[in-house]
């Protein structure tokens, strides 16, 4: 969401005249456009920041930006700790930002606009997007969940959708700069609606778009998966057949303090229906460790849902207290010592789980996106499978954006390794 975010704000201030520097020495405006999800990702900005008033000291012209959920979230510890930073933005307020530009020339005051929107889509924006394979697209914005842990309906406001028309246009100039992949982005992107349509409706509008080999879409919640979006998925070939799909946590009593609206049983009868629609599709989570109260046997709930779901991946956290949420008022909260214990034993279950899923892909033939360079070795391609799995093979004679078939030999961690399929491994793997 940052990245497509910081594309928006890119096309946004290109359009107004301004250009990228690749050194940050020679940039007169420097932009940070942050995330205040967990702690962690705070810490990363303040240290950040911390580094530009160096540079800042040595050039005072220099004009330096906060942007986006931490600057709504935190805006007053900011212009108390960080006196140096001219202007801090909000989600809501990136259309102003070649004004406010342009204002802080003449007033040296730091200038702070984090009021939400009801309305701010960024509709008719395009983003200035660099080459490669995948294109992301915002469709909605913010979040009417109000998870207790989670401050994304605080930093990022109500939910609203953008018109569907729009969303097609982006994905056709997409298309027509040659992205393979597009990424449907939303904090709960599946609650997607805009008048009747909904967002099994949209997928399917995105589906016919000429030239978009493949698209997922990011991040939904369980709630908000139903019969018609699996239809959708399972009945067009350019839809990947993978979902990531937050458990967040195994215990209902959990669940319930989370403020997710669903059990395990419902999570679990998902899972069933998702298999049924498509037995390929692959199944990544969000899992939270530690959550305020949770005892030892509602950890294990957790690990009993990981095991009888297998996903393929997860995120796991421990739980990170996000001031402003309902669950840091919480007066039970569970000690940090215990939080890492059950990260690490969650960690340990699920590498175990990913290796066994990977091991079943060895030998098959797959149709991999070649995306990057793999960072282990400047002679290897790394690629992503249709269910969303990184594959690494010799780079041969294939380019970044080329579909190629590869066979998978081999698994270690989270990756698979493979080689170009011969023609005799590709028709066998067909046949
Ligand atoms: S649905 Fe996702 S974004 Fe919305 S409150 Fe819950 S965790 Fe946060």
């Amino acid at each position: 969401m940052n990245v497509a975010d910081s594309e928006l704000v890119a096309g946004l201030l290109e359009r107004s005249g301004y250009q990228r520097t690749h050194e940050l020495c020679d940039a007169q405006v420097i932009l940070l456009n942050t995330c205040a999800i967990r702690e962690k990702a705070e810490e990363t900005v303040h240290n950040r920041l911390d580094r530009l008033a160096a540079l800042k000291a040595g050039n005072p012209s220099i004009l330096i930006g906060v942007l986006g959920c931490m600057a709504k979230n935190l805006a007053d510890s900011l212009l108390e700790s960080k006196p140096y930073v001219d202007l801090i933005l909000g989600p809501d307020s990136y259309r102003r930002l070649p004004e406010v530009l342009q204002h802080r020339q003449t007033d040296p005051s730091t200038y702070v606009d984090t009021r939400l929107s009801r309305w701010e889509v960024y509709d008719q924006l395009l983003p200035y997007r660099q080459s490669g394979v995948n294109a992301w697209i915002s469709i909605m914005r913010g979040c009417d969940k109000f998870c207790t842990f989670c401050v994304v309906p605080f930093t990022r406001g109500r939910e609203r959708s953008r018109s569907i028309e729009s969303i097609i246009a982006e994905a056709e100039d997409a298309a027509r700069q040659g992205f393979r992949e597009i990424t449907l982005l939303g904090q709960n992107v599946n609650s997607y609606h805009n008048g009747d349509t909904r967002f099994p409706d949209l997928l399917q509008a995105v589906a016919a778009v000429p030239g978009i080999r493949r698209i997922r879409y990011t991040s939904p919640h369980p709630s908000d998966v139903n019969d018609h979006l699996l239809e959708v998925m399972a009945s067009h070939d350019n839809i990947c057949k993978s979902i990531h799909l937050p458990l967040q946590a195994g215990a209902d009593r959990i669940l319930k303090r989370m403020h997710r609206d669903y059990t395990q049983a419902d999570y679990c009868a998902l899972v069933d229906r998702i298999r049924a629609a498509m037995p390929e599709c692959t199944l990544s989570t969000d899992l939270i460790v530690g959550f305020p109260a949770e005892t030892e046997p509602e950890f294990q709930a957790t690990l009993e849902v990981v095991e009888r779901v297998g996903f393929d991946t997860a995120f796991t956290f421990k739980y990170s207290t996000r001031p402003g949420t309902k669950a840091a008022e919480y007066t039970d909260q569970v000690a940090e010592a215990v939080k890492q214990e059950r990260l690490e034993r969650l960690i340990q279950l699920q590498k175990r789980i990913t290796l066994e899923r990977n091991r079943t892909h060895v030998g098959s033939v797959a149709e991999v996106l070649v995306e990057k360079e793999s960072k282990k070795s400047t002679a290897q391609w790394a690629g992503r499978t249709d269910g969303n799995h990184w594959v690494v093979f010799d780079k041969q004679n294939v380019h970044i954006g080329d579909f190629v078939a590869v066979r998978i030999d081999s698994t270690h961690g989270i990756a698979l390794q493979g080689h170009i399929a011969t023609s005799e491994e590709a028709y066998h793997a067909l046949a």
